[in-house]
């Protein structure tokens, strides 16, 4: 038997996320091909590049989603400090546990209390908490996501009340609560103003010490502000996304290598 997670202990520690030539398909199409990528421990990595090119895809590789799609395979490694997420020794809910997700559309269950949301992730992964464990969890992950003091004086009222931007930062409280050592994050601020997207950078910039984050974003100024590296996925003309290109991000921006990436970080294409 397994002994369930206590959350008193649980302070995971930080964890680098690797993809070892991985490649995708849907049915007999191909859409990635051999993609390798180290992602550090404590950085943010920014995933940039047009629609269509792999992005979403690449990021649900990392965290077993991809395999839930009927017609879709794969090939290659995921590693979460060495250890290979597709090991077949590894259970899947124990894979994604370690790594949250974050959609581009904010997804709190929208009847269900604010503080629920935040702990509706301890069941479904089978951490047990007592009531003040959860309040104290509460607490903790919503002011991690930069949201305590505006939602500290009604937790009982349901997420589905509150703005876009508070919608977001109380699905990243949840992704939080399950203690994740990476948080992968699809376009998170697509669906929000400039204000709660800047409100939400800050929040990621400051989760960054206690979390490996992979962000995938369209945003070329919030790929700056907010990632340590990059990587430039691309898909020519019916063929399968790579990554053109990866580095530290201030020289991905002044000066890349490659002039697919050039015209792209400039705006051409
Ligand atoms: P991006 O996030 O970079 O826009 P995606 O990963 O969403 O790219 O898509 C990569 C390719 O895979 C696209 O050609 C897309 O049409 C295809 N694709 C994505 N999801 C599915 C799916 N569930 N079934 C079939 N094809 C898909
Ligand atoms: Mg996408």
């Amino acid at each position: 038997m397994k002994e369930p997670v206590s959350l008193v202990d649980a302070r995971p520690r930080l964890a680098s996320l690797e993809a070892r030539a991985v490649s995708a398909w849907f049915g007999d199409r191909k859409v990635l091909d051999r993609v390798s990528l180290l992602m550090p421990a404590g950085k943010v990595t920014a995933l940039i590049g047009p629609s269509g090119c792999g992005k979403s895809t690449f990021l649900r590789i990392l965290n077993r989603m991809h395999e839930l799609v009927p017609s879709a395979s794969l090939a290659g490694e995921v590693l979460v400090d060495e250890v290979d997420i597709y090991d077949a020794g590894l259970r899947i809910t124990d894979a994604r546990r370690q790594i949250g997700m974050v959609f581009q559309k904010p997804n709190p269950f929208p009847a269900m209390s604010i503080q629920d949301n935040v702990t509706a992730g301890l069941v479904l992964t089978g951490i047990k908490a007592g009531k003040a464990e959860r309040a104290d969890l509460v607490e903790e992950c919503l002011t991690k996501a930069g949201l305590w003091n505006e939602v500290k004086d009604r937790l009982r009222q349901p997420g589905g009340g509150l703005s876009g931007g508070q919608q977001q930062r109380l699905c990243i409280a949840r992704s939080l609560a399950v203690r994740p050592r990476i948080l992968l994050m699809d376009e998170p601020c697509s669906a929000l103003d400039p204000t709660s997207t800047r409100r939400i950078e800050q929040t990621i910039q400051e989760l960054a010490a206690d979390v490996t984050i992979v962000i995938v974003t369209h945003n070329m100024q919030q790929a700056a502000r907010v990632s340590d590296q990059c990587a430039f996925f691309l898909a020519e003309a019916g063929t399968p996304g790579v990554i053109v290109e990866h580095g530290p991000t201030d020289l991905m921006f002044e000066a890349p290598q490659d002039q697919r990436t050039m015209d792209y970080v400039n705006g051409v294409f």
